[in-house]
């Protein structure tokens, strides 16, 4: 979908092949060529390199399971387990996979945490400004009032035993947008660990997992994306024993009128996208659910309270970059976390 996120993909990939040991070249098993797939999966570019081990096969169950956690968690296609919820709000509690049920039940966790700025109910809003859709415009104030009103994380019942999903009010729509990558990421890399993957990179449209350990044994090296830049550059590099990197923005997906730019990260408050001088957020975790689950609330809370969040989460650090290209790191992401661009400035 964008050339951009492939770009990313190959700079990786260069920087790991790059550390690769030399003496691999002399050892008697010749040292594996990576081997990469890319595929349009989950409304973006998904490309998953196999650097040691993994087969065809192997390949085939990623992409396989990436397309059934999109055919259940889509907020878009008519016959997602989703859009079966929301068909039946109001009306009826709607039976789900246990997939779809965890997710919820997360984004309700995240939701929780932020104090409600990440919301998952904001299906209607999100609907209604269509932000990168055919329908992309900016709305008026009485349609973000009714959509906003909508928006009510108290009104998702959860049955556990039953595996039910039910919303109280009609017209009520959940959107996973902002999380449902994540959980695809952690479930890629479940899957080539159990196919004998050794080493492997999994990249959900910029959403990063690392898979095993890297051949020489030093830690994965991924590259922070620089939000001012469409070339797919990055600004900074994360050495971590944390599995995954997941960066929210108001570069992803946007629209621009009169002068101002409409980002994909909405206010549950205001109904408008957030605005609060961040341009975008990169959280650094064990679990990519809660990478990009938090990835979303940070950005949605911005640099004061998200950063408040971020500490006081155990295994969960943070870059913050701003509009004025200054970047603040949680306690512990300044041990993790190495600038590169001289555009940008450390903050503190
Ligand atoms: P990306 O999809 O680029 O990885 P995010 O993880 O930040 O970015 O998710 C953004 C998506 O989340 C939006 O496209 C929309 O579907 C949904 N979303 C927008 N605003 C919110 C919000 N306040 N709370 C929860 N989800 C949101
Ligand atoms: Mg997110």
């Amino acid at each position: 979908m964008n050339s951009r996120k492939i770009r990313v993909t190959l700079l990786l990939f260069v920087a790991l092949v790059a550390s690769l040991p030399m003496s691999a070249c002399a050892a008697s098993r010749p040292p594996a060529e990576p081997r990469r797939r890319t595929e349009l999966q989950l409304g973006t570019v998904c490309t998953i390199t196999f650097m040691d081990g993994g087969d065809e096969a192997a390949f085939d169950a990623v992409f396989a399971r990436l397309a059934e956690i999109h055919a259940r968690m889509s907020a878009q296609e008519p016959g997602s387990e989703l859009s079966r919820i929301a068909d039946a709000a109001g009306k009826s509690p709607v039976a789900v996979s246990p997939d779809t049920f965890a997710v919820i039940e997360q984004a309700l966790r995240y939701a929780e945490l932020s104090g409600g700025a990440f919301d998952p109910t904001i299906g209607p809003l999100v609907r209604l400004w269509d932000i990168g859709g055919d329908g992309e415009r900016i709305p008026s104030a009485p349609e973000i009032e009714a959509a906003l009103a909508l928006a009510d994380r108290k009104s998702v019942i959860l049955d556990k035993a039953k595996g039910t999903v039910f919303l109280a009010k009609a017209g009520m729509r959940l959107d996973l947008g902002a999380i449902a990558k994540g959980y695809a990421a952690d479930e890629a890399a479940r899957i080539m660990l159990e196919r004998g993957v050794r080493a492997g990179i999994v990249d959900l449209g910029g959403n990063i997992m690392t898979v095993g350990r890297k051949p020489d044994g030093t830690p994965w090296r991924v590259g922070v994306q620089n939000p001012f830049s469409d070339r797919g550059e990055y600004l900074g590099i994360v050495a971590s024993e944390a599995k995954t990197v997941v960066t929210s923005g108001v570069y992803e997906r946007f629209f621009e009128e009169g002068g101002r730019r409409y980002h994909h990260i909405l206010s549950t408050v205001g109904g408008y996208p957030v605005e609060n001088g961040l341009w975008a957020v990169s959280i650094i975790a064990d679990r990519s659910i809660d990478a990009d689950g938090l990835s979303t609330s940070v950005f949605a809370l911005g640099l004061e309270k998200g950063r408040a969040l971020v500490e006081s989460l155990a295994g969960i650090e943070a870059v913050f970059i701003d509009a004025d290209k200054k970047i603040y790191l949680s306690s512990g992401a300044s041990k993790l976390f190495t600038l590169t661009d001289g555009a940008f400035t450390l903050a503190d």
